[in-house]
C-alpha cells in the first residue's frame, strides 16, 4: 500500500480513530486538529458524496471552483477500498462534474438526482412530468441582468440563482421566486442553499438518486453513507437514515437530520484519507 506523495504539509495522527496498523498519510490539515466523532470505518459501506462545500470549497461563482489533485487521489483510493461503491451526488450536471474531476469518471447523480449515471456507465434521466421552466427562466434572466451581483446558472432542467456577491438582494430574490412559482407552478419548487436559490422539479431529490443507485451493483446490499453540506443534501441524509446508514453534514451551521457533523471541507478530506487507508489496510491484512 503506497502513501500519498509527500510535499511537506502537516501530518495528522488518525490512529486513535482507526486500527493501529493504519499508515499515517500526509494531508492538508493543521497539526493537532481534533477529529470529530464519526462512525467507525466499515468495508461494507457505499459512499455518496456531495461536491461543492463537501469535497471542494465553495468559490465566489460556480465556475471558479477547482478540484485539487489530492481529492482525485483520495476518491480513487476510496473507490478501490469500497469496490467501486462510491458516487458523487451534486446539483451540477454530470457533464460539469466530469470536467471538474477528469480523468475520473465515477458513478454520479447530477442536477439533484434528475440524471443518474450508474457504475455500468448507463445514464438515466428522471422525467419531471413535462413541466416547463421557460417563464421562470425568462423572468430570472431579466432579474439577473438588471441586478449587479446576481448570477443565474442555467442547468437546463434546473436553475440556480446565486446572490453571493449581492447578499443584500436575498429577500428580493426570494420574494420574486415565491411569486413566480405561485403563478407558474408546473411542478417546480425552490430550495435555499448557501447564497443560492435552487429551482428544481418537485419530487426529485438526492435521496431518490441514492435509492436508485442502491438497487444496482456494486452499491446494492451495502450500508449507505451520505455526506453533504447543504439544504439539498437533507433528502440524502433522511434516506440513508431510513435505510440504516450514516449521514454526515459538513459545517457547523444549519438545521440538519444528519446524525454526524464534521467541521469543514479540510477535516472531511482528512477523514476520507484515513478512511481509505483503514479499509485498504484491512483488505490487505485479510488477503495475506
Ligand atoms: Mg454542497
Amino acid at each position: 500500500m503506497g502513501l500519498l506523495p509527500m510535499d511537506g504539509r502537516a501530518f495528522i495522527n488518525l490512529t486513535d480513530r482507526f486500527p493501529t496498523h493504519l499508515r499515517i498519510a500526509p494531508i492538508d490539515v493543521d497539526e493537532g486538529m481534533p477529529l470529530p466523532e464519526l462512525p467507525a470505518p466499515d468495508p461494507r459501506w457505499a459512499l455518496f458524496l456531495d461536491v461543492d462545500g463537501t469535497l471542494i470549497e465553495i468559490a465566489k461563482t460556480p465556475k471558479e471552483v477547482c478540484v485539487e489533485p489530492e481529492v482525485r487521489t483520495t476518491l480513487c483510493r476510496l473507490s478501490d477500498a469500497f469496490n467501486g461503491a462510491i458516487a458523487l451526488v451534486s446539483g451540477r450536471p454530470i457533464e460539469t462534474i466530469d470536467q471538474l474531476f477528469q480523468p475520473l469518471h465515477l458513478p454520479t447523480a447530477g442536477l439533484h438526482g434528475i440524471e443518474v449515471r450508474n457504475a455500468a456507465d448507463a445514464t438515466y434521466r428522471v422525467s419531471n412530468n413535462g413541466g416547463s421552466l421557460t417563464k421562470i427562466r425568462e423572468t430570472l434572466e431579466q432579474f439577473a441582468k438588471k441586478t449587479p451581483g446576481i448570477l443565474l446558472e442555467d442547468k437546463g432542467t434546473t436553475l440556480a440563482l446565486h446572490y453571493r456577491q449581492a447578499p443584500e438582494r436575498e429577500e428580493e430574490a426570494k420574494r420574486l421566486l415565491a411569486d413566480l412559482l405561485a403563478t407558474h407552478d408546473e411542478g417546480y419548487h425552490f430550495l435555499q442553499g448557501k447564497m443560492v436559490l435552487e429551482v428544481k422539479p418537485s419530487g426529485i431529490n438526492k435521496g431518490k438518486a441514492v435509492e436508485h443507485l442502491l438497487t444496482e451493483a456494486p452499491f446494492a446490499g451495502r450500508i449507505p453513507v451520505f455526506i453533504g453540506d447543504d439544504v439539498t443534501d437533507e433528502d440524502g441524509f433522511a434516506t440513508v437514515n431510513r435505510l440504516g446508514g450514516h449521514s454526515i453534514r459538513v459545517g457547523e451551521n444549519g438545521k440538519t437530520v444528519a446524525t454526524f457533523r464534521i467541521e469543514s471541507v479540510r477535516q472531511l478530506r482528512a477523514w476520507l484519507v484515513g478512511l481509505s487507508e483503514a479499509i485498504l489496510a484491512g483488505t490487505e491484512a485479510a488477503k495475506g
